[in-house]
C-alpha cells in the first residue's frame, strides 16, 4: 500500500481554508505569515514561492521579506524584531539555510517564541519536549498526520527513527513518544541498523541517504515514511528503496509523500498562531 500524501494534504488545505475563513470572519483579522529570504538560494526560492502561493490558497496573507546576501547580522536581527511588533504578522519563518556569516541559532531565537511557526526556538522546543501546547516542527507533524490519517495506529507500537536532527530526528521521535510509541532513534554511529530497523512496526526515514532503507531492513506490514528528498541524476529519491519495500510494506513515496504535508503544516501553525495571539486561547 502506498501512503498519498498529495492527497492527505489536499484534504487538510481544504479544511485549513474553512478554518481560516471562519477565523476571519469572526474576528475580521486575516492570518499573516512573514517569510524572510536573505539572498538567492535556488532551492529556498522555490520553498518560499511555494509557501506564498499556499498561503494565498488559503486566505492567510504572506509577506515575503528578501533581504541581500551580504545583510550584517544586526540588520536582519533589527528585521525580524520589527516583525515581532508587527500586529499584522502572527507567523515569521526564517527560511534556512543563511548564508555563512550568519548566526543563524540567534536568528531563531530573536524571532518571538508566540511567532514561531517553524517550531525551532529553544523554548518552543522545550515546550515540545515538556507535552506543552506549541509550534511543532512542520515536517515531524506532518509525518504524524500521514501515519493517522491513514488509520494507523501509533499507541504500543514499537517504532525506529534513523536520524537525530533537530529539525526531523528528534521532534519525530518526540512525537511518537507522546503518541504512546516505543520508540527507538538511530544514527550513523548505530551499530547493526538492520537488526533495529528490522523491530520497527512504525519506520520512519531521516537520513538523507538514497536509498539508505532496503526491503531486508524492513519487517512486513510495517508502515514506512520516507522523510528523505535527495537528488540523484536529476531524479529526486527517498532514503527507501520504495520499489521494493512497497512490496512488503505501507510505505510514502518521493516526491508526493512527506514533502506535501510540509507546506501544510505551516499554514495550520500559522492559523494557530493568529488564534494564539488575538484570541488568546493558549493555556
Ligand atoms: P541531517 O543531515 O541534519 O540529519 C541526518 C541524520 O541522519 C543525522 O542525525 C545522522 O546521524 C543520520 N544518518 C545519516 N546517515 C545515516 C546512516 N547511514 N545510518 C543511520 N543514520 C544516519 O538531515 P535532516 O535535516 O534531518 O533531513 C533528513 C532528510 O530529510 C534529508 O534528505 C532532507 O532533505 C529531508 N527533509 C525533508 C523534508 C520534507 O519536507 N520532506 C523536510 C526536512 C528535511
Amino acid at each position: 500500500m502506498i501512503i498519498d500524501g498529495k492527497s492527505i494534504a489536499a484534504d487538510i488545505r481544504q479544511e485549513i481554508k474553512s478554518q481560516v475563513d471562519e477565523f476571519t470572519k469572526k474576528t475580521n483579522v486575516k492570518p499573516g505569515l512573514a517569510v524572510i529570504l536573505v539572498g538567492e538560494n535556488p532551492a529556498s526560492l522555490v520553498y518560499v514561492s511555494q509557501k506564498e502561493k499556499a498561503c494565498d490558497e488559503v486566505g492567510i496573507a504572506s509577506l515575503k521579506v528578501v533581504l541581500p546576501e551580504s545583510i550584517p547580522q544586526e540588520e536582519l536581527e533589527m528585521k525580524v524584531e520589527e516583525l515581532n511588533n508587527e500586529p499584522a504578522i502572527h507567523g515569521i519563518l526564517v527560511q534556512l539555510p543563511l548564508p555563512d556569516h550568519l548566526d543563524e541559532k540567534k536568528i531563531i531565537e530573536k524571532i518571538s517564541p508566540e511567532k514561531d511557526v517553524d517550531g525551532f526556538h529553544p523554548v518552543n522546543v522545550g515546550r515540545l519536549v515538556v507535552g506543552e501546547e506549541t509550534f511543532v516542527p512542520c515536517t515531524p507533524q506532518g509525518v504524524i498526520e500521514l501515519i493517522e490519517r491513514s488509520n494507523i495506529e501509533i499507541e504500543g507500537k514499537r517504532a525506529v527513527v534513523v536520524g537525530r536532527s533537530n529539525i526531523v530526528g528528534k521532534p519525530v521521535a518526540l512525537l511518537l513518544l507522546q503518541k504512546n510509541a516505543t520508540v527507538t532513534i538511530c544514527h550513523t554511529r548505530t551499530r547493526n541498523l538492520p537488526e533495529i530497523t528490522n523491530q520497527a512496526e512504525i519506520l520512519i526515514a531521516a537520513a538523507g541517504k538514497p536509498h539508505l532503507i532496503k526491503a531486508d531492513m524492513v519487517k512486513d506490514g510495517a508502515c514506512v515514511i520516507d522523510v528523505g528528498i535527495n537528488r540523484v541524476d536529476g531524479k529526486l529519491v527517498g532514503d527507501v528503496d520504495f520499489e521494493e519495500v512497497e512490496k512488503k510494506a505501507i510505505v510514502t513515496p518521493v516526491p508526493g509523500g512527506v514533502g506535501p504535508m510540509t507546506v501544510v503544516m505551516l499554514l495550520k501553525n500559522t492559523l494557530q498562531a493568529a488564534k494564539w495571539i488575538v484570541e488568546g486561547e493558549k493555556k
